[in-house]
Parts: structure tokens; C-alpha cells; sequence
């Protein structure tokens, strides 16, 4: 028997008691009379104690050999500690060893494993099988396992089946570049990773399955932008016989199960958005709604007074930033820099004070008399003491723009809360997006998702105005789910290929297969994914997800623990028919 008990266990009831432990050195501490050292396991931390004393000279000679990392199992009895520690549940006691094995040696490791450590990024993600030694990252690897099993238990509850679905498939067009597989068996075709198991569970649909989930891996091949991963999970699901409504209310009904499960939070009944009405009051379609400064249209106020900056633009926008009117001129110039840096790209911020006393102060005090200003602040919802900031422009570029400023004002004044959760649904989105480099549109969601009854005329005439049966569920500003309502029927869905671009072969080559399955009797029916690893990261009260992953990629899309990804060898290029063209 390797233990009787784990290092996470033993307290003051166990004193007196022979116990057995196994793991990890994480600490020796040789005071030559006696050598303390620390055993760790996943469950915890045990102080073990050789003692001159009480120890023979044997055990004391064998111990002081004792390094970090070094695998052993030891024998000994629980004792109560001198000095106790009330910071670990072990902390009362100790084991005073009788006799230890080590299992298996260690060579020093490249950085302390410890909840603090020395180790940078790089050096973690590396060693990362001893990075997952340590407290920070080995719980978020069974917080994610806790918020999984809840998903599970809720979906199953719910009576939805989890399917799985194969990786070896044909695109999936989720706006994504496809990873590939070359196929040694058929020679010079390929398989493509998929992007997500969304045409699958749609032909779940039409096989009758119902109530469809999956936790499952999607592969995407984008440039990876921060806290991107080339592989990420979603929780996928799809159901028939639904509309609208009935997908809203299930869903919101697992986030809620979540929130109240592994937060212990009750929310209200999610709040709705309209696509348009995020973008007019938030410049984003994933808003975080734990804190106002809502977007007030000033043109009427702010256009025709002299002021030529603002006569041109499209678009004059502004907030109020709550208690920031004591920002100094620093202060002001510091976000005026930061909304010009290219990543925003504005062309500059104005200003008004609204002063404790009432009166009101503005880098446009020329153009602008008191009472005008006083009428920003009214539209804005600024009260004594706030700041009014105002943005103008392309009325798309300038939303972005201020949105960019809204979030990092957020951020600078501590308004987005870790442990506050202000969860909505977006709904209504476009069904099309104009691209520019293309020049045609591309769905918004993607090629299956339905377009509204109502609009469906508008389809020849404004497409860029078609509204989709499309929903986002967006918490403290993160889109942690998306889905849609689908069309089920042959005709609609060559209709859609045909508006996309796709000539009738091209639609029949890549997706012949789910309009031949939507002859044989499809089911109304629609579905919704959820970024996983986003949704384990937010529920853990963090911004980043790689933590959260037990073996990440790097920014570059590499793992560099393995060494992936890497060349192959003439003789498997052979095998799979392939030619490198470098
Ligand atoms: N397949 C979609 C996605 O990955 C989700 C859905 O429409 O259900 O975003």
C-alpha cells in the first residue's frame, strides 16, 4: 500500500495514529538535529520530521539525501506540531518518520514548484507537467472538471444525449482557415479538422436525436490573437422542434445552474439586447453591462455650434465617467494618448468637466457655452463630480473607438468586478457581413443559421439589413455562447449558398450531403456553442484561459513542451504523397 491516507489529510484527530504517505519533497529544511520536509500531493501538504532523537542514525543519514522533487513514501506517526501553522488544513501536526522509501530521484527543477514561483511563462510552459505540480494551476484544472460535470449534469437532466462526432471531416465554415490532414490512403485529398461539429449536429437533428450536447475540441486556424487557441472546447448543442425561445430559456437555465453551483450567485432573468441596441449603447456586441457609462448620441447637441470638428462627422458620441472629474490635465492626457495609439485609432477626445459645483469646464469651452454643456451632461447622465468624454467620426469606427475606451476605463476605475456576474442575450444579429477585402458578404454566424420570416424579402433588395435568428449570450463582457436558429429545408439553404457567393457545384461539392439529409424529413431546429475554456476562465474570476488548460499553446500556436508542430521525415512526407514547396 502506497498510502494510508493522502497529504491533504491528516489533522489532530490522526495524532497517535501509524500512517503511510506517498508524493513529492516540495522543501527540506536541515537543521542537523533534526530535517523537516515538506510532502506534497494533489490533495495537499504534510510536514514530515526526522529527529536525532528520536530517528535512528541510519534514517537521519538516509534523509539529509533527501532533494526537491524526489518521489518517496513514507511510514511514520502523527505527532502534534510545535509550532503549528493555521494556514494549512495540516498545519496541527506532523508525521515523525520511521521509515521512507524513494520511489524515484529527482534532478533540480528549473524553477520552484510552489504557488509562488520563479518560473516565467516560457520555463512553465515548458516544464508544464511540474507547472500542474503547483496549487494555482492544478486547481483550475479541477475547477474546469467541476464546471464540466456540471454541465453534464444539467444537459442530462435536461434530457439531451452527449454524440459524439468525428475529427477526420470536411470543412466546416465558421469563418476560420481549416487544419488539414492529408489522407495516405487517398492519395493527394485531405480531411480537415473541424472547425466546430456544427453540420453533424445538424444532421443529429435529422436523425432524430432531439436533444444533442457534446463537449468537444474545434480546431480554427487563425492568427492567434491574445488568449486565442488553435484547439479550443466548446460545449456544443443542438435541439429540434425548437424555436427561438425555447433555446434562450434552456441555456439560461445552464448558465444559471453554473453560476449558482460553482459561484453560489443567483441572477435574475437575463436581460435582452437587440444587436443594434448593444452596438448604439455600447459599441459592442458583447457588452459589459456591471457598470454603465451607456453611449449618449450628442449630434443634435453638439453639431452647428462653430465647434468644425464635430460639423463634419457622422457620428458624435459620448459618456459619463462616474468620479473622474478630478482627473488631472495628466490624467486627460494620459487617455487622450491611448485612444490615438493605432490599436485604437481615434483622432483625439474632447473633454467637459461637470465640477462638484455644478459648473462645467471643456477643452471646447469656446464653442461651447455653459448651458450647452449642461445639456451633454444631461443626455450622457453625468452628475457633479463625472467626466464627459466625447468621440466623433465614422458613426462604426467611432462606437468601436469609444467602446475601446469604455472597457479600459472599466478596467482603470475597478468597475468590472471578478465576483459580479451580469450575464444578457444579444439577439437579433445580421445575417450578413459586408467584407471589404472580398467584397461580397459572409454570414455573420454562418451559412445554416436561418434568416427572420420578416426580412426574408430584403434578401434581394438590402441584404446588409437582413436580421438573423442569431443569439449571443454575452457575461461581463465576453461572448461565452452563440448559436442560432437553422434552416431546415433544401431550398432555403441553396438560396443562402447562392446569396453567399457559392455557385450551385461549389455548394453541392462542399455541402451536398446536408441538403440531400434535409429532403428526408429535417426537423425545425437550432442549437448553441459555448467557448468552454472562456467560460471555465470568467467562472474562475480570471481574464486569461491558458491557465486553464492543462498542456496550451503558445502565442505562436506551438507547443513547446513537445516541440510541435515539427517536420516530418521524407518517408512519412512519401507515404502521405506530399511534395514541401519551401
Ligand atoms: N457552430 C457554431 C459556432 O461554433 C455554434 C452554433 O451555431 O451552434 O459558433
Amino acid at each position: 500500500m502506497y498510502r494510508s491516507h493522502t497529504c491533504g489529510e491528516l489533522n489532530a484527530k490522526h495524532i497517535g495514529e501509524k500512517v503511510s504517505l506517498s508524493g513529492w519533497v516540495q522543501k527540506v529544511r536541515n537543521k542537523g538535529f533534526m530535517i523537516w520536509v515538506d510532502l506534497r500531493d494533489r490533495y495537499g501538504l504534510t510536514q514530515l520530521i526526522f529527529d536525532e532523537e528520536r530517528s535512528s542514525k541510519d534514517l537521519m543519514e538516509k534523509a539529509e539525501n533527501l532533494a526537491r522533487e524526489f518521489v518517496i513514501q513514507v511510514e511514520g506517526s502523527v505527532i502534534e506540531r510545535e509550532s503549528k501553522n493555521p494556514n494549512l488544513p495540516t498545519g496541527e501536526i506532523e508525521v515523525l518518520v520511521e521509515d521512507f522509501k524513494i520511489l524515484n530521484s529527482s534532478v533540480t527543477p528549473p524553477f520552484t514548484i510552489e504557488d509562488e514561483t520563479d518560473g516565467g511563462e516560457d520555463l512553465r510552459m515548458k516544464y508544464r507537467y511540474l507547472d500542474i505540480r503547483r496549487n494555482p494551476v492544478k486547481n483550475k484544472l479541477i475547477f474546469r472538471h467541476k464546471v464540466a460535470m456540471q454541465v453534464r449534469n444539467y444537459l442530462s437532466q435536461e434530457g439531451f444525449i452527449e454524440v459524439e462526432t468525428p475529427y477526420l471531416i470536411k470543412s466546416t465554415p465558421e469563418g476560420a482557415r481549416d487544419f488539414v490532414v492529408p489522407s495516405r490512403m487517398n492519395e493527394g485529398q485531405f480531411y480537415a479538422l473541424p472547425q466546430s461539429p456544427q453540420t453533424f449536429k445538424q444532421l443529429l437533428m435529422v436523425g432524430g436525436m432531439d436533444k444533442y450536447f457534446q463537449i468537444v475540441k474545434c480546431f480554427r486556424d487563425e492568427d492567434l490573437r491574445a488568449d486565442r487557441q488553435p484547439e479550443f472546447t466548446q460545449v456544443d448543442c443542438e435541439m429540434a422542434f425548437v424555436d427561438q425561445e425555447d433555446i434562450l430559456n434552456i441555456f439560461e437555465g445552464l448558465t444559471r445552474h453554473l453560476l449558482k453551483e460553482i459561484k453560489a450567485v443567483e441572477v435574475d432573468k437575463f436581460p435582452r439586447m437587440t444587436f443594434d441596441e448593444a452596438m448604439r449603447k455600447y459599441g459592442n456586441d458583447k457588452p459589459d453591462i456591471r457598470f454603465g457609462m451607456e453611449f449618449a448620441e450628442l449630434n443634435e447637441l453638439a453639431k452647428d455650434k462653430g465647434f468644425n470638428v464635430f460639423d463634419q462627422q457622422e457620428l458624435v458620441v459620448g459618456i459619463a465617467v462616474p468620479n473622474a472629474a478630478s482627473f488631472t490635465r495628466k490624467e486627460i492626457d494620459n487617455l487622450i494618448s491611448w485612444v490615438k495609439r493605432p490599436q485604437v485609432g481615434a483622432n483625439g477626445l474632447v473633454w467637459a468637466k461637470y465640477n462638484e459645483d455644478g459648473s462645467l469646464k471643456s477643452s471646447v469651452d469656446k464653442f461651447y457655452s455653459q448651458d450647452d454643456l449642461k445639456a451633454w451632461a444631461d443626455k450622457t447622465g453625468a452628475k457633479p463630480g463625472d467626466l464627459i468624454l466625447v468621440m466623433a467620426g465614422n458613426a462604426d469606427k467611432t462606437r468601436t473607438q469609444l467602446s475601446a475606451l469604455r472597457m479600459h476605463l472599466g478596467n482603470e476605475l475597478g468597475l468590472r468586478k471578478a465576483d459580479e456576474f451580469a450575464p444578457l442575450w444579444v439577439v437579433d444579429f445580421p445575417l450578413l457581413e459586408w467584407d471589404e477585402e472580398t467584397e461580397r458578404f459572409h454570414a455573420m454566424h454562418h451559412p445554416f443559421t436561418s434568416p427572420k420570416k420578416e426580412d426574408f424579402a430584403l434578401l434581394e433588395t438590402e441584404p446588409g439589413k437582413v436580421r438573423a435568428n442569431a443569439y449571443d449570450l454575452v457575461l461581463n463582457g465576453n461572448e461565452i455562447g452563440g448559436g442560432s436558429i437553422r434552416i431546415h429545408d433544401k431550398e432555403t439553404q441553396s438560396q443562402m449558398f447562392k446569396y453567399l457567393g457559392f455557385t450551385p457545384e461549389e455548394a453541392k461539392e462542399q455541402f451536398g450531403f446536408l441538403m440531400d439529409a434535409f429532403q428526408y424529413g429535417a426537423p425545425p431546429h437550432g442549437g448553441i456553442a459555448f467557448g468552454f475554456d472562456r467560460l471555465v476562465a470568467i467562472l474562475g474570476g480570471q481574464e486569461s484561459i491558458r491557465d486553464f488548460i492543462a498542456f496550451p499553446k503558445n502565442n505562436a500556436g506551438r507547443d513547446v513542451m513537445i516541440d510541435a508542430p515539427a517536420k516530418l521525415d521524407e518517408e512519412q512526407l512519401d507515404e502521405l504523397h506530399l511534395r514541401l514547396k519551401l
